[in-house]
């Protein structure tokens, strides 16, 4: 394994930002070294030879021609020496000795009073520049500006490097302190303290992500909060009538209890609740698992809504209570597991006869675009705000107390949780709409379960 301090990301980037600042600075120094240089160098030898120039036409038109070799060389600056001449006809009248004459490529017209009196040739730059260096005492200190400012660009080098090491440092660690805050909350999480939060700091991609861990740490606590409950949930239900079993049963053995046709009733109705509740216990871990079988067929939605009315009619009448269907007869059928719909729309409205005390409860279906809406309308004691967000929760009874007067011990709470679970199977939604009176005269309270499925 790597050393911990080079695999940090703070070294590496670090380290990113030190070769980046070397390089440019390289690159800037060279770049400037060399391009000063060569203009250094054109400069140095147009002077030169524009010097020399002045000094050849001065001579000629104070001699009226060219001469002989000893007078020219008695006259002229030793630069000479690196320079080819020839006269207004083309005769050569000076080239070094031992040079060709090829090498002198730059091209100087000389002239006196507007005639032509000959052209001088220069080697390139570069070369011209090193003759130069050996043999003037001037070129030596430009030599040195030259030095200078070169030494003058590593210096500079030097610096940005250093400036990029440091700001490389500043910089990284700042980049990664929320990602060392963001392993810590996940250490913790992987240690079991699910929750755990990190500070969001800006926008930008490692903020996103940070958020995104938020809630995800935060739902992961909801989660096992819920899971937790759950199962204190099950065991409380299923402890209450096993309770009560076992203290009847008891009483039947040792002879305390005299067998009567209401125990065997109230024993058979615990009975039935326990099954009952093991049933939508298996149902949601179905669902859950996405293994509940649906043997969905074709059904008009108006004969669903009939085959509830007719199973509840009865009940509402002895309650008082009106029992509407309204359905138009034109709407699509819609492709479900009738005896799961029927679970549901028989959950809506056992729940609004328990809760409804005078008025009516309607089962209706309306087309809505490519949907189909099934509603279930009450005017009963309605749900106050504040719970109805919870009411479709597993095991989650408004008021379990007063639950028990109305409904005997036959209420899970897990009714409409159920109810959304089945829809949600067949591809649709369920929602609840409730108002609840203020007063008792004013204000019609009750509730609306909309129902919607795909056709
Ligand atoms: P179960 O259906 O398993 O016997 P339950 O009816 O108590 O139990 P749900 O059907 O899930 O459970 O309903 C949850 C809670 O929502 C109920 O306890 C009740 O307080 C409230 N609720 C449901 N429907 C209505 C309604 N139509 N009017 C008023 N309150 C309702
Ligand atoms: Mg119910």
């Amino acid at each position: 394994m790597k050393h911990p301090v080079i695999q940090s990301l703070t070294t590496k980037l670090t380290l990113a930002f030190l070769l980046i600042g070397i390089l440019g600075a390289a690159l800037v120094a060279i770049l400037t070294s060399y391009s000063t240089r060569g203009e250094f160098d054109k400069f140095v030898t147009s002077m030169g030879a524009e010097q020399i120039k002045a000094e050849l036409e001065a001579y000629y038109s104070t001699n009226g021609e060219w001469g002989d070799d000893s007078e020219r060389k008695a006259a002229f600056n030793p630069l000479w020496g690196d320079m080819m001449l020839l006269d207004a006809t083309g005769e050569t009248i000076f080239i070094p000795p031992y040079q060709a004459p090829e090498l002198f490529v730059e091209e100087i017209a000389l002239e006196v009073d507007g005639e032509p009196i000959g052209t001088l040739f220069t080697k390139s730059n570069q070369h011209t520049y090193d003759q130069y260096d050996k043999w003037s005492n001037r070129s030596r200190q430009e030599t040195q500006f030259l030095d200078n400012v070169i030494r003058a660009s590593l210096l500079s080098a030097t610096g940005a490097a250093a400036l990029a090491l440091v700001a490389g440092a500043v910089l990284s660690r700042g980049l990664t302190r929320p990602i060392r805050a963001l392993t810590e909350a996940t250490q913790k999480m992987t240690d079991g303290e699910l929750g755990a939060q990190v500070a969001v700091q800006g926008g930008d991609e490692i903020g996103r992500l940070a958020s995104a861990f938020n809630r995800m740490s935060h739902d992961l606590a909801a989660a096992s909060q819920k899971r937790k409950q759950l199962t204190a949930d099950i065991a409380h239900d299923l402890r209450t009538p096993l309770t009560i079993l076992g203290g009847y049963t008891e009483g039947l053995k040792d002879g305390t209890l005299q067998g009567s046709p209401q125990l065997f009733e109230i024993m058979h109705d615990e009975v039935g609740h326990l099954e009952h509740l093991v049933t939508d216990l298996r149902t949601l871990s179905l669902v859950d698992a996405g293994r509940l079988p649906l043997n969905k067929r074709k059904v008009a939605p108006k004969a669903l809504l009939e085959r509830t009315g007719l199973a509840y009619i009865m009940q509402a009448e002895q309650k008082g209570l009106e029992l509407r269907i309204e359905s138009a007869d034109s709407l699509p059928p819609l492709h479900v597991d009738t005896e799961r719909m029927t679970q549901v729309l028989n959950n809506l409205v056992s729940n609004a006869l328990r809760y409804t005390d005078q008025g009516q409860i309607v089962l209706s279906a309306a087309a809505d675009d490519d949907k189909v809406l099934l509603q279930v309308r009450d005017t009963g004691s309605g749900i106050a705000a504040d719970v109805l967000p919870h009411i479709f929760d597993r095991f989650y009874r408004v008021d379990a107390s007063r639950q028990r007067e109305r409904s005997g011990s036959m209420s899970s709470g897990l009714g409409l949780a159920i109810a959304q679970a089945l829809v949600q199977a067949h591809g649709g939604k369920i929602a609840v709409e409730s108002t609840v009176a203020k007063s008792a005269e004013n204000n019609p309270s009750g509730t609306t379960f909309t129902i919607l499925l795909p056709v």
